[in-house]
């Protein structure tokens, strides 16, 4: 979902119980669309990123991750 959201809002509009998950989705989608250089509905030619993705593609993005979480941790204590 996060790689194909376009932040249309159809399912915050169709939501019963108007939780904004549009906006949810919206978030966490354009953080992962810049992480894979991906713009849904850029080209019907390219790729979707989950198709093409190589296990060690991230690794330094993981550990950026890793590192930030050990500091927040070190910060919380
Ligand atoms: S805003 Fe909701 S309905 Fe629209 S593309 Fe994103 S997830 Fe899908």
């Amino acid at each position: 979902m996060s790689l194909s959201c376009v932040s249309c809002g159809a399912c915050e509009d169709a939501c019963p119980t108007s939780i904004p998950v549009a906006q949810v989705f919206s978030l966490v989608g354009d953080k992962n669309q810049k992480e894979f250089d991906y713009v849904p509905g850029r080209s019907l030619n390219e790729p979707l990123p989950l198709r093409v993705y190589e296990e060690k593609e991230f690794e330094e993005v993981e550990q950026s991750y890793v590192e930030t979480s050990a500091k927040q941790e070190a910060q919380d204590a």
